[in-house]
């Protein structure tokens, strides 16, 4: 039994639900059912919170739906993106204290409120000019801004990230030694050498071909699924995409550039926060026979050492050096 309490009986009530329609709403032909509680005893209309709470919100919905205003989760959802709360949002944004907050409890935000949400949610840039607009205005604090920009950062890496990682798995085969790209192994693997030996990029490709191949002599997979080609200096991470992976996977290592004679030269920097324990006992036995194999050996050596293997000599620039050449590696157990 649905009961409340009725103003005109003064006492709780059962009431029933009466239907009634509503056809206008701020110029939209909305045509939404509205639920009215009405007392048994005296027929009098009641106002049950729950009740007016529901009409209110299928009544927004359709008024949103046809008015293509902004909903109330599409702003929560921006927030949440940003991790930014109400209060800091009506400070980038410039609006009364209260205005988010109303709108998020169902408030109808005006035409032009609603179209700058919308573009503050669909244009990354322009959300972030208006952070550091406000925080040039002193709307926010430096920590907001930081944190929203921070955040903006990561968002865009990550969007890389997968990119690149599209870009570098391929079906299993031969070419990637029967395993997709991994860029959990590669990021704690790269961290892990570097943080044995001093790591320049060039000889990045070096150490990660002799694991990948040697793993793969020993336990038939590849450890990060890397395909390798052919090229003057030894193998490579196809493509050269080494240049994107040691930018973009910067978690657990950092690369800088300096200054060698005459040329630019790039090392490879561990942060030390590698977790070994996504290699297997038998992949940390490979990892490990060649970091000490190659650790007193400068670039140049590396590099010669390269050149004896059959993988790279059979084949032409740029040609993919297929894992089955790993069977000749001129070191390993
Ligand atoms: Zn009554």
């Amino acid at each position: 039994m649905m009961k409340a309490y009725c103003p005109v009986c003064r006492k709780e009530n059962e009431y029933t639900i009466k239907k009634s329609l509503i056809e206008d709403f701020k110029g939209f032909k909305v045509n939404v059912e509205e639920d009215i509680a009405v007392c048994n005893e005296c027929g009098e209309e009641l106002l049950i919170e729950e009740i007016e709470d529901d009409n209110s919100k299928r009544l927004y919905e359709k008024y949103r739906e046809l008015s293509d205003t902004i909903s109330y989760q599409d702003i929560i959802n921006l927030r949440e993106k940003y991790n930014i709360s109400q209060r800091e949002l009506v400070a980038i944004l410039n609006w009364g204290k209260m205005t988010i907050n109303r709108y998020e409890n169902g408030a109808i935000p005006s035409t032009s409120h609603s179209d700058l949400l919308k573009q503050m949610i669909n244009d990354e840039l322009f959300f972030k000019q208006k952070v550091e607009e406000a925080f040039h205005k002193n709307r926010i604090t430096k920590k907001t801004c930081d944190k929203v920009l921070n955040k903006i950062e990561e968002q865009e890496n990550d969007i890389l990230r997968n990119v690149i990682i599209k870009l570098l798995s391929h079906e299993e085969s031969i070419e990637n030694g029967f395993k997709k790209f991994d860029p959990e192994k590669f990021e704690n693997l790269v961290s892990y050498i570097a943080s044995r030996v001093t790591l320049y990029k060039t000889s990045l490709n070096k150490f990660l071909w002799y694991i990948d191949f040697l793993n793969f002599k020993t336990n038939s997979r590849s450890i990060t699924g890397l395909t390798y080609q052919k090229y003057s200096f030894g193998p490579i991470i196809e493509n050269f995409h080494y240049e994107l992976l040691i930018n973009t996977f910067d978690d657990k290592f950092f690369a800088e550039e300096f200054e060698y004679c005459t040329r630019t030269e790039t090392i490879i920097t561990s942060k030390n926060n590698f977790d070994l324990s996504v290699f297997t006992e038998d992949e940390l036995k490979v990892i490990d026979f060649i970091i000490k194999a190659f650790e007193n050996k400068n670039c140049t050596e590396i590099s010669n050492k390269s050149h004896e293997e059959r993988g790279w000599k059979e084949k032409s620039n740029r040609e993919v050096i297929p894992y089955d050449y790993a069977e000749y590696l001129s070191i390993g157990f």
